[in-house]
């Protein structure tokens, strides 16, 4: 089976040791592997993004991947943000003032 390389993408979260300045990016999953791999993303003072993109994977040396930062999943603010934004529309299209 011929593997295509270059949609690989590993989604990776930004997590910091405590305790150190190291950052790491964390991917979860692997799209190979499935396991998680730990990428170094720099100190402190870094930009952590400058480290995405192609990178090896640990588990294949001969296979880069696509570290991409990985979406939050935040379905409830999203919700919460909506229905604040639809309490505000109301009460700004009040009509008291008209009457
Ligand atoms: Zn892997």
């Amino acid at each position: 089976m011929a593997r295509r390389k270059r949609d690989l993408v590993a989604f990776a979260m930004l997590r910091s040791l405590p305790g150190s300045r190291v950052q790491l990016w964390v991917v979860e999953a692997c799209p190979l592997c499935g396991r998680s791999h730990f990428h170094p993303a720099g100190g402190r003072d870094d930009d952590p993004r400058e480290r995405l993109g192609s990178v090896k994977a640990p588990c294949e040396p001969d296979v880069t991947y696509e570290l991409t930062q990985a979406p939050r999943p935040r379905k409830e603010d999203r919700r919460a943000k909506r229905r604040q934004e639809r309490r505000d529309g109301r009460r700004g299209g009040r009509e008291d003032d008209e009457w």
